[in-house]
């Protein structure tokens, strides 16, 4: 655990340290392992910069979707918005993480 709290905060320095990124890159039906290994099973990840969708339908379904995650992570950094994303999670299931509430409401079309 403590080598955790250092590795945050290691992670922390560099990203307050470096530029932001204004490019990200889409990914189409890369890592079909990664998608299936998610107990979730998404059909697609965000993993900044990269955009990663299971398929073709997938990437029209969730592009909005998934650009508004990397909107949210533009504006609190990369490493904030994972351990955020990672502790909403825990704490009030993938259904109910505000970070995905509000990337739904403001995607047009929700997951699922
Ligand atoms: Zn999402």
């Amino acid at each position: 655990m403590g080598y955790l709290i250092l590795i945050v905060l290691a992670l922390l320095v560099i990203q307050f340290g470096s530029m932001r990124l204004e490019k990200f890159y889409i990914r189409v039906g890369i890592f079909p392992w990664l998608f299936r290994l998610m107990p979730n099973k998404p059909l697609a990840i965000t993993l900044y910069p990269f955009i990663l969708f299971r398929d073709k339908s997938a990437q029209k379904l969730l592009m909005d979707h998934e650009m508004r995650h990397i909107r949210q992570i533009r504006k609190k950094g990369v490493v904030v918005f994972y351990v955020k994303y990672l502790y909403f999670n825990i704490r009030y299931g993938y259904e109910n993480n505000p970070l995905e509430i509000e990337a739904r409401k403001h995607s047009g079309r929700g997951e699922k």
